[in-house]
């Protein structure tokens, strides 16, 4: 199916079209659409965010919708990042400053507390405001330098548990950085991939329930209040 994909995220862009092409979508981004809105991430969790972005993106573009919301979780922070992630250094979107400065918060932080996992909560959300949200994740660690090239955002600091793919899963002995593995090795261990193979599987299922224009969400996260984020929504446009 043709869908949109609702990021301003050059790397990001690149890892939904790589992985949603392969499952044999064809992937425009919403810039392509010709939409340059950026809406306001107000959530608390993950799916929060993603189901923000995808409707306001699906309601500009007219097309179903993916958006990713993801970030990193380090424990020994007590979870941040998190949905932080792409502001973790106080303004929005600098790799190398949110690198520098997770280096610095754990310069005291011993090997073996440096545990930390890459989530992802991904939207579809269709025209007519039916919805569905699937989670990934993929734990590890955390570097005390950077590694590799590949990638985006914090790939050169996380070294995920295990890596491989088609012949099986192995641990990461080397603690290889996501910034050093292949797109194909990445997607078949990442947050991001587990995510979109989760809503591959769904997504038959999903599409012959539908109603278009039935206005309801069917999978929703458990921390997630659909309620609460539409009497937001209502009251910040100034009904409620
Ligand atoms: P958002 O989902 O657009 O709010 O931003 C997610 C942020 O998390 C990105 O800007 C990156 O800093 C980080 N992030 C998410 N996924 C990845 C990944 O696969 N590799 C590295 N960093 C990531």
């Amino acid at each position: 199916m043709l869908i949109c994909a609702a990021t301003g995220n050059a790397g990001k862009l690149k890892e939904l079209r790589r992985i949603l092409e392969a499952q044999g979508h064809t992937v425009k981004s919403q810039r392509e659409l010709g939409v340059t809105l950026e809406p306001d991430e107000t959530g608390e969790t993950f799916a929060q965010n993603a189901l923000i972005k995808a409707r306001a993106i699906c309601e500009a573009a007219g097309v179903a919708t993916i958006a990713d919301d993801s970030g990193l979780c380090v424990e020994a922070l007590s979870g941040a990042p998190g949905v932080y992630s792409a502001r973790y250094c106080g303004h929005h979107g600098d790799d190398e400053a949110n690198n520098d400065k997770l280096l610095r918060e754990l310069r005291a932080v011993p090997e073996g507390r440096r545990a930390a996992a890459f989530e992802s909560a991904v939207c579809l959300y269709l025209p007519g405001g039916e919805y569905i949200l699937c989670s990934g994740r993929c734990p590890g660690r955390i570097l005390f330098a950077r590694k590799g090239h590949n990638g985006f955002g914090y790939d050169p600091l996380f070294a995920p548990d295990h890596v491989g793919a088609a012949t099986g899963l192995l641990p990461n002995a080397a603690g290889r950085s996501y910034a050093e593995l292949s797109d194909a090795e990445k997607d078949a261990i990442s947050h991001r991939g587990a995510a979109l193979r989760a809503l591959q599987k769904k997504l038959p299922a999903f599409l012959q329930k539908v109603q278009p224009g039935a206005g309801v969400g069917f999978e929703r996260d458990e921390k997630f209040d659909g309620d609460k984020l539409r009497r937001g929504a209502r009251e910040s446009a100034g009904e409620g």
